[in-house]
């Protein structure tokens, strides 16, 4: 007789996911976390700070109203941190307490501490202060996340050369920031200090950035960001990093010198599985401190699963909180589909990106024919009544069977608006029934008409001709 049915490992949206699933399958779940990280990286250092710290930003440089009062237009003329971290740290509070009653409302016992393989079916959880207690388990979850990744050679100092976990904790709005890594957190982070007034240089080892999206979005991006004052630096690799008393100076191979107030690394994450004993439990992680696993989330010993970042790509809490459902679903015996391919990517940036399915280069790759449909917000009531005259949306439809391809949003609402493709996508619909829809008037999601209908028109104009 084990102590759990399931016995999990973190609390971020895997971890919390799979507990709760659990329980609510009438099985005993339990989870091991540390005090003071409820909610894990999500919550507390990651996901929620971010995007609540994007929305004061927006809400206070009054970016989004410029269109309509202005250039000169701002909510507050002087930004501090406080003012931004009061929000942020109302949000962290909510969404830990939402958590932590949800965890008991399911009466998931909750361990306080940080939990560690003694053998497959045992943990040891150490509660930093020196007590430690051995709990059994039929079925073990590893959804120990990640930490940011610190090149050895940096010397970090949690003020002026920080990491991504480092923004949470500046004194001050700094004037000018390198980011090293132009990966989504670098860039998500790059535009809300951009937005802020601070002068931002963008350095990136590769030649291109979010190379994954469609390459007109990080295009349309890119002239957002130079706008702000963003300098890129693609093809450029951090050498070093000089600390001085008032800020430090990054120095690039080529022998360029980019002084600043702060230099963030965004330079990847590692997995936390360093502390978790693995080998007590026939298992292993690769160099990232990733964890292998098959579709329903088994690592190599059966009885233990991993979810969330500490299995890699793609590292979202969207996809972990689904893998943690799954994986408790088939921990505890119940039927359960694989993942479906089909997800939606957002990202936060000023402004926001998102797209599901394939892109053109994908598509064009693959040697896939494609029509592109495009609808360009300033052309829409919605568009012109909130300001916003950049964003737009692409689909991207087969010619052959009018499927859906590929969605690719830029501007106001994107990472919402992304999910009507995605339901028609998913539902296995085509184009002619965003064609013969009548969407709210007036809203951004009427765009996804006038895009079908502009990707039928050049359909119909093909076939006219070759008649
Ligand atoms: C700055 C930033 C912005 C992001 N923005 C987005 C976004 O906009 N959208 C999105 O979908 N994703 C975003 N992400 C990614 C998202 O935060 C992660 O994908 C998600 O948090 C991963 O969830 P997880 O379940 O793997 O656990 P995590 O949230 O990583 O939490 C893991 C938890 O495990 C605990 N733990 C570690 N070791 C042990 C142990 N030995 N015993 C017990 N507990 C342990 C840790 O204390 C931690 O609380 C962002 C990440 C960052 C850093």
């Amino acid at each position: 007789m084990y102590d759990f049915d399931v016995l999990v490992l973190g609390s971020g949206p895997g971890g919390q996911k799979a507990a709760i699933a659990t329980a609510k399958l009438g099985k005993r779940a339990g989870v091991v976390e540390r005090r003071d990280m409820v909610g894990g990286v999500c919550i507390n250092t990651g996901t929620i700070p971010s995007k609540t710290l994007r929305e004061a930003v927006l809400y206070l440089t009054g970016m989004s109203q410029r269109e309509m009062y202005g250039q000169s237009y701002r909510v507050k003329d002087d930004i501090t941190v406080s003012d931004l971290l009061v929000r942020t740290q109302h949000v962290i509070g909510r969404e830990v307490e939402v958590t932590r009653s949800q965890l008991s409302r399911n009466h998931v016992a909750m361990l306080a501490g940080l939990g560690a393989f003694v053998d497959e079916h045992t943990i040891e959880v150490s509660d930093g202060t020196g007590r430690e207690t051995r709990v059994t388990a039929d079925k073990i979850v590893i959804a120990t996340g990640t930490i940011p990744a610190r090149p050895a050679t940096v010397d970090f100092d949690g003020a002026t050369i920080i990491d991504s976990d480092g923004i949470l904790h500046l004194e001050r709005v700094p004037q000018s920031m390198v980011v090293v890594g132009a990966g989504v957190i670098g860039i998500e982070y790059a535009s809300m200090f951009a937005a802020l007034g601070c002068k931002v240089t963008v350095v990136e080892s590769r030649t291109r950035m979010l190379e994954f999206c469609d390459i007109e979005v990080v295009e349309a991006l890119k002239y957002h960001l130079r706008d702000l004052a963003v300098t890129f630096r693609f093809g450029e690799t951090v050498a070093a990093v000089e600390r001085h008393t008032k800020g430090a100076i990054a120095v690039l191979e080529s022998g360029k010198k980019i002084p600043a107030e702060v230099v963030m690394y965004s330079a990847g994450r590692q997995g936390m599985t360093d502390a978790l004993k693995l080998e007590n439990a026939g298992l292993n992680a690769d160099a990232r401190g990733r964890i292998a696993v098959d579709d329903f989330f088994r690592t190599q010993v059966p009885h233990i699963y991993a979810v969330g970042d500490v299995i890699g790509f793609p590292a979202l809490a969207a996809t972990s909180m689904e893998q943690g459902r799954l994986a408790a679903h088939h921990a505890c015996g119940e039927p359960v589909n694989v993942m479906s391919k089909l997800q939606p990517i957002g990202i936060y940036t000023i402004p926001e990106i998102s797209f599901i399915g394939k892109t053109e280069d994908e598509l064009t790759s693959g040697r896939i024919p494609f029509e592109v449909g495009v609808s360009r917000y300033r052309e829409l009531a919605r568009g012109q009544i909130i300001g916003d005259s950049y964003g737009v949306l692409k689909l991207l439809v087969s010619p052959d069977d009018h499927s859906l391809l590929g969605v690719h949003v830029f501007g106001t609402g994107a990472t919402e608006l992304v999910h009507i493709g995605q339901a028609v996508m998913g539902c296995g619909g085509t184009v002619d029934y965003l064609v013969d829809a009548v969407f709210n008037y007036p809203t951004l999601a009427e765009s996804y008409k006038v895009a079908a209908l502009d990707a039928m028109n050049k359909i119909r104009q093909i076939e006219r001709l070759a008649d």
